[in-house]
């Protein structure tokens, strides 16, 4: 029988990552007739294990003595973690870290390691099969294990939190730290800029502004719009690398993938490597002057027409419809 462990990696209070990850163990160790743990590496307190079991957690695993962030010694963590329940499915969110810890644990535990997984079944005889986009989005792999521990990083917004049960208990454990040398030293913590509103992969309205909007200055119409809207601005590689927005913005291949309920592109041609961040978009609305422009075959609504014509208008409409109803 499989046993499955999800490990968290929290970044301050229990959030909707989190939520993910848990709900993607728990529906996929019903379907192994498993039960989930939780394994959690740093710092975290009573509320965030109550979210756990809240969530579908049965055990809860912490690390005492567990210094900063630091790869190796998180990565030797997992592996002990898993060793203390003897889990052979280890799930990670697809953050940073989880992205960094995850292939650690995979070399350490022997595993197959799938990374910017989609979808996940089991059976009762523990087969797996996982999905994983390929060729930039444009298909879908399926990957079976069948045997032998498996180390799988489920992408952000590719499974939507369970409901909660709040009032649900589990046992908490404990496990020392693992003693260790690690070969790397962080040096210096610096904090991501990830502009006004909600982190781009939380985000359910996201405007995105590409080339098409021709300077930096007139990024401040789509945050305009992105505030009214409650949600946040990011934008294309091209608008990235003139630097008109900080890096972190970007979304697509060498990006963030994103999965808003609203993804708003101006000024956005719509090119392959761009797409795969968006793919997860519930709806998407264009504005381009090119009606030819390839963003136009994936939008559920677009409008052809300089951008300049559009927006400015759409933010006064917001801010007297808002006004209307405060
Ligand atoms: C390995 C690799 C990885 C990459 N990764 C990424 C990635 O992660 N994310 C990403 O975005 N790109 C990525 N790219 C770059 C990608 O190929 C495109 O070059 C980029 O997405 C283009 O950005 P854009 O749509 O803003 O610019 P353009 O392709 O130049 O499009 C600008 C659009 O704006 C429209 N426009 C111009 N003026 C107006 C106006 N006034 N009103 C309305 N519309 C207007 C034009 O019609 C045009 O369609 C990658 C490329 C490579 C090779």
């Amino acid at each position: 029988m499989r046993n499955v462990l999800a490990i968290l990696i929290p970044a301050g209070a229990f959030s909707r990552t989190e939520a993910e990850t848990i709900t993607a163990g728990k529906s996929l160790a019903a379907q192994l007739g498993a039960d989930l743990s939780v394994g959690i590496l740093g710092p975290s307190d009573d509320s965030f294990a109550r979210e756990c079991f809240a969530f579908g957690a049965k055990s809860l695993t912490r690390v005492e003595g567990l210094a900063a962030y630091q790869s190796e010694a998180y990565s030797a963590a997992a592996q002990q973690i898993a060793a203390s329940v003897a889990a052979d499915v280890i799930l990670f969110p697809s953050t940073t870290y989880g992205l960094e810890i995850a292939p650690g644990v995979g070399y350490r535990l022997g595993a197959a390691v799938i990374l910017d997984c989609v979808g996940l079944i089991g059976d009762s005889s523990g087969n797996l099969t996982i999905t994983k986009p390929v060729y930039g989005g444009k298909a879908n792999s399926e990957l079976i294990a069948r045997q032998g521990p498996v180390v799988i990083a489920m992408r952000m917004r590719s499974v939507a939190p369970g409901e909660k049960q709040d009032g649900a208990t589990g046992e908490i454990n404990t496990i020392p730290a693992p003693a260790l040398s690690p070969r790397t030293q962080i040096l210096e913590h610096t904090t991501e800029d990830t502009g006004s509103g909600p982190k781009l992969e939380d985000a359910r309205v996201i405007i995105s502004g590409g080339r098409g909007l021709g300077n930096k200055e007139n990024f401040v119409h789509l945050e305009e719009l992105a505030r009214l809207l409650g949600g946040s601005v990011g934008a294309s590689r091209a608008a990235c690398d003139q630097g008109w927005v900080p890096a972190t913005l970007q979304i697509g291949q060498t990006g963030k993938k994103v999965a808003p309920d609203l993804y708003l592109a101006v000024g956005i041609s719509g090119a392959s490597q761009h797409l795969v961040g968006i793919a997860g978009a519930r709806h998407i609305v264009a504005i381009n002057k090119d009606a030819k422009a390839p963003i136009f075959q994936v939008a559920a609504l677009g409008v052809v027409d300089e951008w300049q014509a559009l927006l400015p208008k759409l933010v006064v409409a917001l801010t007297e419809h808002k006004a209307r109803n405060s």
